[in-house]
C-alpha cells in the first residue's frame, strides 16, 4: 500500500520561500498574527475574513468525506477541558515531552531535535543524556553551552473553580481523540453502531511547544480533525490501518494538492508515541522540507484498555456475529485544520506571465475558496448596473459566498480575485442592460463567456459540484 518515496531534492516546494505566503496571507486577510497591536503573542495565529473562510471551506470537505458520506462515521464534539485524570490514563501526564536544551548564555530554549545537526538523529540517541556533548551542539544564535536535555511536558495547565490549588489543575487538551475515547460507550449506546464504526471530532487543541514556528504550521492553540475507528483487535486494526491510508491521501489530492508533494512516511520503531503499534504520517513538502500533514496510528487496545482499567466501566464490545466480547482496537487518522489549510493555500499558489505581466493565482479547488463568486460593475458610476449587481450577488449569497467589489478598474477587479483564488468572477456591463446578460470569467483559463443574467447562479452551481467530484 505504501507508494515508492520520491527523492526529497527533486521535488520543489510550491513557493521557495515562506515569506511569499506569509506577506499575501497578511495582505489579503487570511492569516494575522494575534494580538499584533500588542506586539503578538508567539505561535498563536488569528484567521481574518479570507482564512475563516478557506479553513471552514476545509473543515467541511472533511466532514463531507469523514462523516457525511460515510455510513459508518458519526461525529461528536467534545468539551477542551475533560476530567485530569482522562490524561494521566492516556499516558499524556507521563510521557507528552519533547526534549528540550536550554542556552547558559542566552537562555534561549530549544526541542533537541530541531536544532542543526540534529537531522540523522534516533530516538535512542535523542534520549542519550551526553547528546550535546557527544555532537558538541551550541546554540545557533550565540553559540553558548547547551545544557544536556530534559523531558518538557507539552500540555498547558490552568485551574478550574476559584481556587488555584493543585487539586484544582485541569489540562488544556492536547488532541481530540481522548474526548472520542471517553464517548465510545455513550456514542455505541445511543447510535446502535456495530463494530467498525468510527468517530471523528473537529476542534481546538493546545501544546506548549518548545520551537513552534514556520507560520501555522506549528501553533501553540490549533484546530484537529480526528477520526477513531474502532474495530475488532489484531488482523481487524491491520486491515483498517491499510485501507485508512490511500482514502486520506487521496483526500487531499481529490482536494487539489499536488501529488508530486504528497507522500508516506513510516514511523521507525523507536520514535513510536507511547499509544501506537505503528504510525503512517502523509507528509506535504513544504518550503521549509518535507513534514507531517496528518498521522495515521494502529493504537491497539491501548486507549479502551487503559480507560477501562482506570475507571473500571466496561468498554468492552460484544460482538453478535462471533459472539465474542472484546476491547475494540483503534485505527486513527489525525490531521491539523491548520496545517491542511495551509498546505491547501501554499500548493495553490503559482505566478505566471500574462501578456508581460505577472499574475498571482491561488488556484484552489473550487470547494475551499473563501469566495465563490465576485460580482464586478464595468462601471461603478452607473446606478443601474451597481443594482443589477448587488441583486445578482444577494441571490447567490442565499447559497454560496458571494462577493461585490467596486474599488478598481475591472482589469485590477479580476488580479485582485485571481489572487485571492475566486473561481468566477461575474461582470455586468452596459450591454447586460440591454441583452440582459453577464460575463462569467474562469480564474484558471481567463476564458470569459455570455450567459443570460438568470443563467449565472445554475452554471455557478454546476461548476461547483463539478469541483466536488
Ligand atoms: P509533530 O511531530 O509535527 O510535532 P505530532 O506527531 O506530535 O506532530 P500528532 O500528535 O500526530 O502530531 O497530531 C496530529 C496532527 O495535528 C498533526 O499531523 C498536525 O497536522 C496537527 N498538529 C499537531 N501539532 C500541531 C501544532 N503544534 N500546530 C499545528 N498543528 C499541529
Amino acid at each position: 500500500m505504501i507508494e515508492s518515496q520520491p527523492d526529497p531534492n527533486a521535488v520543489a516546494p510550491a513557493v521557495a520561500n515562506l515569506d511569499v505566503i506569509v506577506s499575501l496571507a497578511k495582505r489579503r486577510g487570511f492569516v494575522f498574527p494575534s494580538s499584533e497591536i500588542y506586539g503578538g503573542i508567539n505561535a498563536v495565529w488569528d484567521y481574518g475574513p479570507l482564512g475563516v473562510e478557506l479553513k471552514n471551506n476545509v473543515k467541511r470537505a472533511w466532514w463531507r468525506a469523514m462523516v457525511q458520506e460515510r455510513d459508518d462515521i458519526v461525529g461528536v464534539d467534545a468539551g477542551i477541558l475533560m476530567h485530569p485524570q482522562v490524561w494521566v490514563t492516556s499516558g499524556h501526564v507521563g510521557s507528552f515531552s519533547d526534549p528540550l536544551v536550554e542556552c547558559a548564555s542566552c537562555r534561549r530554549r530549544y526541542r533537541l531535535d530541531e536544532l542543526p545537526g540534529t537531522e540523522e538523529l534516533t530516538q535512542t540517541d535523542i534520549k542519550d543524556p551526553e547528546i550535546v556533548d557527544r555532537l558538541k551542539l551550541t546554540c545557533p544564535v550565540d553559540g553558548g553551552k547547551l545544557s544536556a536535555p530534559r523531558r518538557f511536558n507539552l500540555m498547558f495547565k490552568t485551574y478550574m473553580g476559584p481556587v488555584e490549588e493543585e487539586a484544582a489543575i485541569v489540562y488544556l487538551r492536547p488532541e481530540t481523540a481522548q474526548g472520542s475515547y471517553v464517548n465510545f460507550k455513550n456514542v455505541r449506546e445511543s447510535t446502535r453502531k456495530k463494530l467498525p464504526f468510527g468517530i471523528a471530532q473537529i476542534g481546538k487543541s493546545f501544546r506548549n511547544e518548545i520551537s513552534p514556528g514556520n507560520f501555522v504550521f506549528r501553533m501553540r492553540e490549533f484546530e484537529q480533525m480526528e477520526m477513531q475507528y474502532f474495530v475488532r483487535p489484531g488482523e481487524g486494526a491491520a486491515t483498517a490501518f491499510e485501507e485508512w491510508l490511500p482514502r486520506r491521501m487521496a483526500w487531499y489530492r481529490a482536494y487539489g494538492v499536488t501529488p508530486e508533494r504528497l507522500r508516506f512516511r513510516e514511523h521507525a520503531p523507536d520514535e513510536l508515541a507511547h499509544y501506537a503499534k505503528k504510525a503512517i504520517d502523509v507528509e506535504y513538502r513544504f518550503p521549509f522540507g518535507w513534514k507531517e500533514l496528518e498521522g495515521i496510528h494502529n493504537r491497539g487496545d491501548w486507549d479502551l484498555g487503559r480507560h477501562q482499567q482506570a475507571t473500571g466501566e466496561s468498554l468492552e464490545y460484544f460482538d453478535p456475529a462471533t459472539e465474542e466480547k472484546y476491547v475494540p482496537w483503534i485505527v486513527e487518522t489525525s490531521a491539523g485544520g491548520d496545517r491542511a489549510a495551509f498546505t491547501f493555500l501554499t500548493d495553490a499558489y503559482r505566478e505566471e506571465e500574462v501578456r508581460g505581466e505577472k499574475r498571482v493565482v491561488l488556484g484552489f479547488n473550487a470547494e475551499l475558496a473563501p469566495y465563490k463568486v465576485a460580482v464586478l460593475p464595468l462601471l461603478k458610476k452607473r446606478d443601474d448596473i451597481v443594482e443589477k449587481c448587488h441583486a445578482l450577488r444577494d441571490d447567490l449569497a442565499k447559497d454560496i459566498m458571494a462577493v461585490y467589489d467596486d474599488t478598481a478598474a475591472i482589469g485590477k477587479l479580476y488580479r485582485r480575485q485571481d489572487e485571492i483564488g475566486t473561481p468566477w468572477c461575474v461582470c455586468i456591463d452596459v450591454d447586460s442592460l440591454e441583452d440582459g446578460k453577464a460575463t462569467i470569467r474562469d480564474r484558471d483559463t481567463m476564458e470569459q463567456i455570455r450567459v443570460d443574467l438568470s443563467q449565472v447562479k445554475p452554471i455557478v452551481m454546476e461548476r461547483l459540484a463539478k469541483a466536488r467530484g
